[in-house]
């Protein structure tokens, strides 16, 4: 089993794996050529993609019109691409907590880098002020005291901590995975 195929069974999301491959291949190749954010929904029974491929800007991008697609009663996998390869940013994951039809987030990196969000029990949307606060609070605490260039450098793998450290607070789970696609 390779590391993409462990962490998409840790996701639950090998029975559509080969879609997934694909798009993350596909979104991954346009962000390459032109550096904004592409946006593609799927159903997480079928792996069938939902409307269309939406594009945003670089680190930026509207997704409202995915989420108005979303059926109350199915579950979905929300796959962005991140020009600069960060991890999830607050709004990525105040997604995943305001919708509970939305099952996992998927970012993918111009660089390769794979980050999976994914639901381990029941989440609550009022937990999505509660996740941006603590983030507020948790990024102040880490460039407190640091040249600027010290927090230019440190935003981006700080970005990994975070979720690494208070997913699980939130019923989610995350993995990244470095330069597999
Ligand atoms: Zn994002």
């Amino acid at each position: 089993m390779t590391s993409i195929e462990f962490a998409f069974e840790v996701h639950g999301l090998n029975h559509i794996k080969n879609q997934l491959l694909n798009i993350l291949k596909e979104l991954k190749s346009e962000t390459l050529k032109d550096n904004i954010e592409y946006a593609t929904l799927l159903n997480y029974q079928s792996g069938e993609i939902l409307g269309r491929r939406l594009a945003g800007k670089y680190g930026e991008i509207k997704v409202q019109e995915h989420f108005d697609l979303m059926e109350k009663d199915k579950q979905y996998v929300h796959i962005h691409t991140h020009p600069d390869s960060s991890s999830f940013s607050p709004p990525d994951i105040k997604h995943l907590l305001d919708y509970h039809q939305l099952k996992n987030v998927i970012v993918i990196g111009k660089n390769g880098d794979l980050h999976l969000m994914g639901k381990i029990g029941v989440t609550n949307f009022h937990d999505s002020s509660r996740m941006a606060a603590l983030f507020k609070k948790q990024l102040i605490e880490e460039i407190e005291n640091k040249e600027l260039d010290q927090i230019i450098q440190k935003i981006n793998p700080w970005l990994h901590k975070f979720w690494t450290m208070n997913s699980s607070s939130f019923n989610l789970k995350y993995s990244t995975l470095r330069g597999v696609i």
